[in-house]
C-alpha cells in the first residue's frame, strides 16, 4: 500500500509537470476568448506546432480576473459612501484593458457588471476553464479609520495572523465554505499537488506585492495568507488583493482617481507578465525533458 501511494504520488508529480496536462491547448476544454467573455471563438493567436499542438513555452495563458461582490452583495461600504463592490469590477475592467493588449493572456472575468456570483460559482469558472492563474480582487475594510494600504493574500488552512484570519473571515462571508471530502489517498494526492500550487502561489503574490507597493503612496501591509475560499478551491495559482480601506479617507481618495487606477492596472500587469514568463519557461524545460 505504501508503495502504491508512493507510485501515485510519483504519477502527480509527472501529470504537475507533463506537457499535455488539463491547461495544454488541444485538450477539450471549449472554445472561447473573447477577452473578458466566457464565450466567443478560438483565438487566433494561438501558436501550433505541427503536430497541430502549441509549444508550452508559446501557448497562450488563461488569467481570471475576480471583481469581488457583486449585484445584492455590496461587499463593504466606506468613507463618503464608496462602495467596494463598485471599486472591484472598475479595477478588473481596467485591468482587463491592460492585459488585452498582450496576444499571448486570454483574460476572463468572473462577473461582467453588477451581478450576484457566489464563490464557488467563481472557483468553478476558474476551474472549468483550465485557467493558469486566478486574481481576486477587493479592498479592505476595518472599524479603525486611521489604517490603509495594501495587502496581498495566498492560501492557508491556517491564517498567517489575526488581520489574515479577520480578512478571510469577511470575504467567505457569502459562500458556504464547505471542504471537498474524500479518502486518506486522494488526501496525500490532493497535498503533493497543493504544494507545488501553493509555491506558485506564493511567487505570483511577491510579484504583484511588490509592485504593488510602490504603485501608489500607500502603506505596505504585507504578504499574507489565509483561508479564502475562492483560494483554496481554484486549482491553479491563486492570490486575493486587498486594494486599499474603504474605510481610510486617504486610501479611498487615492481609489476614486482613473489615474490611480490605471497606476493598480499597469504594476498587476507588469507582475502578472513576470509571472506568465516564468510559467512559460518552466513549461518549455518541461517540454525538452529538462528539469
Ligand atoms: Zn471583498
Amino acid at each position: 500500500m505504501r508503495l502504491t501511494i508512493k507510485f501515485l504520488a510519483l504519477l502527480v508529480l509527472a501529470l504537475a509537470f507533463c506537457p499535455v496536462g488539463p491547461n495544454a491547448f488541444g485538450s477539450s476544454s471549449p472554445p472561447e476568448t473573447a477577452q473578458g467573455n466566457w464565450q466567443g471563438e478560438e483565438s487566433p493567436e494561438k501558436d501550433y506546432k505541427t503536430d497541430g499542438r502549441p509549444a508550452q513555452s508559446e501557448r497562450i495563458i488563461t488569467v481570471v480576473l475576480d471583481p469581488g461582490h457583486g449585484g445584492s452583495q455590496k461587499g463593504a461600504v466606506g468613507v463618503e459612501g464608496f462602495v467596494e463592490k463598485d471599486f472591484t469590477l472598475k479595477m478588473a475592467q481596467a485591468l482587463l484593458a491592460r492585459l488585452s493588449q498582450n496576444s499571448r493572456l486570454k483574460v476572463l472575468l468572473t462577473r461582467q457588471g453588477d451581478e450576484d456570483v457566489s464563490l464557488e460559482k467563481r472557483v468553478e469558472m476558474a476551474n472549468s476553464q483550465n485557467a493558469d492563474l486566478f486574481v481576486s480582487i477587493h479592498a479592505n475594510s476595518i472599524s479603525r479609520p486611521n489604517i490603509g494600504g495594501v495587502e496581498t493574500f495566498f492560501h492557508a488552512l491556517d491564517a498567517s495572523g489575526e488581520e489574515a484570519r479577520r480578512v478571510a473571515g469577511y470575504e467567505n462571508s457569502s459562500g458556504s465554505g464547505t471542504a471537498d471530502s474524500g479518502d486518506l489517498l486522494q488526501f496525500i494526492l490532493a497535498d503533493i499537488q497543493q504544494t507545488e500550487r501553493l509555491n506558485s502561489s506564493a511567487q505570483l503574490a511577491s510579484l504583484l506585492h511588490r509592485r504593488l507597493v510602490k504603485a501608489l503612496p500607500w502603506e505596505d501591509r504585507g504578504i499574507m495568507q489565509a483561508d479564502f475560499i475562492v483560494l483554496r478551491n481554484t486549482r491553479m495559482p491563486s492570490v486575493l488583493l486587498e486594494l486599499g480601506f474603504v474605510t481610510n479617507r486617504r486610501d479611498v481618495k487615492l481609489l476614486r482617481q482613473d489615474e490611480s487606477l490605471e497606476k493598480l492596472a499597469l504594476a498587476i500587469a507588469e507582475g502578472l507578465e513576470e509571472f506568465c514568463q516564468l510559467l512559460r519557461r518552466k513549461q518549455g524545460l518541461a517540454e525538452k525533458g529538462q528539469p
